[in-house]
């Protein structure tokens, strides 16, 4: 057993909630139709096609209702809220400060509403999880995986289908929320 609190950085998308929740609304705005087993890379050039970019960028602008249906993953409230008892849980997301408010809406409808959440913008998480001196990031993006685990961060990574390929040593993959926590009480400081 072990005294020291845990800080452990959580992401969003993908990681509390459901991974695919804003492909109707995507693929209504874009005229396309992908389904979730064709969903296999974060890049949507790759997946809905480059002659589509221009849209891309409005998603958040068009589409932010999109963000308000996403379903929570299976008891991410309940072993968050476990965690948190003896560890700082911090949200860090990569979304736009334009969804700061629906963000903390949606997490406080979803009993997350105490932790401290972080919107950057932008997908580079290195430079945050060391200001909170990060001890576990909880992700599902893989290029965002990989960069914080060769930056040395143990990395829990949310299966899905658009990261299956990735393998790293700092890197744990799991399926569910239960498992996370099995996977942190078993470090020994819970
Ligand atoms: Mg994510």
């Amino acid at each position: 057993m072990n005294d020291k609190r845990l800080n452990i950085c959580v992401d969003i998308d993908g990681t509390i909630t459901s991974p695919y929740y804003f492909l109707p609304y995507l693929n209504k705005l874009l005229g396309t139709d992908v389904g979730e087993e064709e969903y296999l890379s974060t890049d949507w050039n790759k997946v809905f096609g480059k002659e589509h970019a221009p849209l891309f960028k409005h998603f958040d602008e068009l589409c932010p209702e999109s963000y308000d249906v996403a379903d929570l993953l299976e008891d991410a409230d309940k072993y968050i809220n476990k965690l948190a008892e003896s560890s700082n849980i911090y949200f860090v997301t990569a979304r736009k400060k334009c969804l700061y408010e629906r963000t903390l809406l949606w997490l406080k409808n979803n009993g997350l509403e105490k932790f401290k959440t972080y919107m950057l913008g932008h997908n580079n998480k290195g430079d945050i999880a060391k200001d909170l001196n990060c001890d576990i990031f909880v992700e599902d993006n893989p290029e965002n995986a990989h960069n914080l685990a060769e930056a040395g961060f143990r990395v829990i990574l949310m299966d899905t289908k658009y990261n299956r390929e990735l393998r790293h040593d700092n890197i744990t993959r799991v399926n569910s929320w239960k498992e996370i926590y099995r996977i942190i009480q078993d470090l020994g400081y819970n």
